[in-house]
């Protein structure tokens, strides 16, 4: 096994804008990298639509689009760039040992994270159908596209409740729609929800289904938990909030991960707990979690990686 195993001084695992960043400048500094581009080739800005907020793109680019440029970008410095999944990661010792689904076996000496996170999402059928139409799991990203008009959002965390605020201030009308009657978000985050004039709490409620037609989302069917009334209400977008999971399954007992499943990077770097191994992208940031943030802390882990194996 070990004697056909591909060796590359770099490998990558995840094709966001963290990963295809890091096979940029990695390929550039001459590792010759091997990228896996794992489940959801692109990442989460395949399901977007329009992104206006990426700097250099002065019209705006669509999602898919811009995960196409990044990839020609990484293939035109020569990155091995793979279809498939990593399935099985050893990292008792350099080089590190992946296996992946496509029957190879890679030996790296060093290693860079970008698999991501996932956004959860509510599971209906609707949801699906409407997804870039209307439906959106991320309001810094798709919110302006709404500007005046009424839309919904879903979920009672931190992410909920910033996400909110930050619609309010581009929409008429702000719907939270959350399924108890107190929200799990900080307090701060409870006080600037309550006294923003234009969201309304919807308590004890949970979407249903999302309607539309050709053009996209026209409103959202809610139940009462508490009375299982069913009701309508008429927005153009719909927001669902509902918390994000790391897609960390693979590194879980291996690297070091925190109490949500993200993997901890030493504070201002991308270094793990393991030497040669780096993390980017969300997959190691809660927080952020914007394509500019990501791409950053991709030339982070690339120049990281670099200076190791020169160190
Ligand atoms: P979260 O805290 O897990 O909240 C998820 C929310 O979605 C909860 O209110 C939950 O309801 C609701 N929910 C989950 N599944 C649902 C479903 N199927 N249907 C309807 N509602 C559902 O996730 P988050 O808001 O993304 O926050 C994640 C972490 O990041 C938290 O630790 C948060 O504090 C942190 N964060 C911090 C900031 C900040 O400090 N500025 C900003 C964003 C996030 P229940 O409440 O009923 O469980």
């Amino acid at each position: 096994m070990i004697e056909n195993a591909d060796k590359t001084r770099c490998l990558i695992i995840g094709s966001g804008p963290a990963g295809f960043t890091a096979a940029i400048y990695a390929a550039r500094a001459d590792l010759k990298p091997i990228m896996y581009q794992g489940m959801q080739p692109g990442g989460q800005l395949t399901i977007t639509t329009d992104v206006d907020n990426y700097p250099g793109y002065p019209d705006g680019i669509m999602g898919p689009q811009m995960m196409e440029d990044f990839k020609k970008q990484a293939e035109r410095f020569e990155t091995d760039v793979r279809f498939g999944m990593v399935t099985e990661v050893d990292f008792s010792g350099r080089p590190f040992r992946v296996k992946a689904d496509d029957g190879r076996t890679v030996l790296a000496e060093t290693m860079i994270i970008a698999t991501g996170a996932s956004a959860k999402w509510l599971g209906l059928k609707s949801e699906k159908h409407f997804m870039g139409m209307g439906v959106s799991g991320c309001a810094t990203c798709d919110g302006f596209f709404y500007r005046g008009q009424d839309v919904a959002i879903v979920g009672g965390g931190d992410t909920a409740a910033e996400e909110a605020t930050y619609l309010a201030k581009l929409c008429r009308k702000v719907y939270m729609i959350h399924r108890r009657s107190e929200l799990r978000a900080s307090k701060a985050m409870q006080h600037k929800v309550f006294n923003t004039p234009n969201i309304e709490m919807i308590w004890d409620h949970v979407p249903q289904e999302v309607l539309g037609d050709a053009s996209g989302v026209t409103g959202v069917r809610i139940k009462n938990v508490l009375t299982g009334e069913t009701c309508d209400l008429t927005v153009m977008g719909f927001f669902v909030a509902i918390g994000h999971t790391p897609n960390t399954g693979l590194f879980q007992g291996k690297l070091d991960l925190d109490e949500m499943g993200y993997i901890r990077t030493i504070p201002g770097t991308t270094r793990t707990n393991i030497e040669g191994i780096y993390a980017c992208g969300d997959v190691q940031d809660r927080y952020y979690r914007q394509a500019v943030t990501a791409a950053g802390t991709g030339c982070m882990a690339a120049i990281e990686a670099e200076r190791f194996l020169a160190s």
